[in-house]
């Protein structure tokens, strides 16, 4: 019975995981979290990088692969490295604040 109980469970928390992810789009994200100029170019819309700080956009946010690159500190990662990184936090936290937004 309370081994039938735990198999449910960790079943449950496993779909969690995978279908609860949220997604939003990388410019949604900074926009409400960073704010700022952004400019389109090409498939990229550039922005300061919130990470190392600067005065002339140098981060490139693609929304198509919700991911970004910074071409003067090297950062790169997807949607939710992005709100890690700049909001200081853990991989479940950065979940939460996407969810919220
Ligand atoms: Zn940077």
């Amino acid at each position: 019975m309370l081994k039938a109980f735990q198999n449910q469970k960790l079943k449950v928390g496993k779909s969690f995981e995978k279908d609860v992810k949220p997604v939003r789009p990388i410019t949604l994200i900074y926009e409400k979290l960073i704010g700022g100029k952004m400019r389109k170019s090409g498939r990229a819309t550039l922005v300061c990088c919130p990470i190392h700080g600067e005065q002339h956009p140098s981060c490139a946010l693609y929304d198509d692969t919700n991911s970004f690159t910074c071409f003067s500190c090297g950062e790169h990662g997807d949607y939710i490295n992005f709100v890690e990184r700049t909001q200081n936090v853990d991989f479940k936290q950065a979940l939460e604040i996407i969810k919220n937004l």
